[in-house]
């Protein structure tokens, strides 16, 4: 019997939550055995400062719905209900005390995105709180990312995982929904709906 839980963490500002993160979150539960994976959306995200960020509410609401028929995804709503700014080593620190010590934490992540979360500086502050799975995406080249990161690399626990070529993004969803362009089969159709129902990411929205 295993006595230890694992659990992986899907952080992500999720605006809005698409295929891309659901493929990725259930190829590292079955790749890695995972228990579940709990989605985890951004309060206000420290890295993305530059746009204005759809409520909170509304993007914990789309994960839910996106996430609702899955028995092994759960949301959390530790980082929306958490005032400042979301910082990922804070949150693994948090699950960590939650958890306790019989519970092995995945966070899970695309390639890319691993370097803004962990610089070089802070990559011991995350050793032995988390296993990073890193997604890589289109066009993603690894060789050249470990090259250029091997001192971050090498205090990390991280393994990379390939998820199915999905070029969507939430940034495209957004411009494609202000311009009127369709976003069927790029999210689930729960998600387009809620998306329409609050006029989200339209010039005259109400978010
Ligand atoms: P935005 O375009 O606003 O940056 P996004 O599509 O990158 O949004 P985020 O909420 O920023 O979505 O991403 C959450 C996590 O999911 C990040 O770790 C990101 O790298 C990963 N991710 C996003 N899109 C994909 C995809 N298509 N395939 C695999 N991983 C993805
Ligand atoms: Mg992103």
């Amino acid at each position: 019997m295993r006595t230890t839980a694992r659990l992986g963490i899907m952080g992500g500002t999720f605006d809005p939550v698409h295929f891309g993160h659901l493929v990725t979150a259930e190829e590292a539960l079955v790749q890695f055995n995972l228990d579940r994976v709990l989605f985890m959306p951004t309060g206000r995200p420290a890295r993305k400062t530059d746009r204005e960020v759809t409520s909170a509410e509304h993007r914990y609401l789309m994960t839910v719905i996106a996430t609702a028929a899955n028995p092994d995804f759960d949301v959390s709503r530790m980082e929306i209900d958490r005032a400042g700014l979301s910082y990922t080593v804070d949150t693994l620190v948090a699950l960590r005390e939650t958890y306790g010590p019989h519970t092995e934490l995945f966070f899970i992540t695309g390639a890319d995105a691993v370097w803004e979360i962990v610089t070089w500086k802070d990559a011991e502050r995350f050793k032995g709180l988390a296993t990073f799975i890193a997604a890589t995406r289109p066009g993603y080249d690894l060789d050249a990312a470990r090259e250029e990161h091997a001192e971050a690399l090498a205090a990390l626990d991280i393994e990379f995982i390939e998820v199915p070529s999905l070029a969507i993004s939430s940034t495209d969803i957004r411009s494609r929904v202000a311009e009127r362009r369709p976003i069927r089969y790029l999210t689930p159709e729960a998600v387009a709906s809620y998306i329409q129902k609050y006029r989200l990411y339209r010039e005259d929205g109400r978010s």
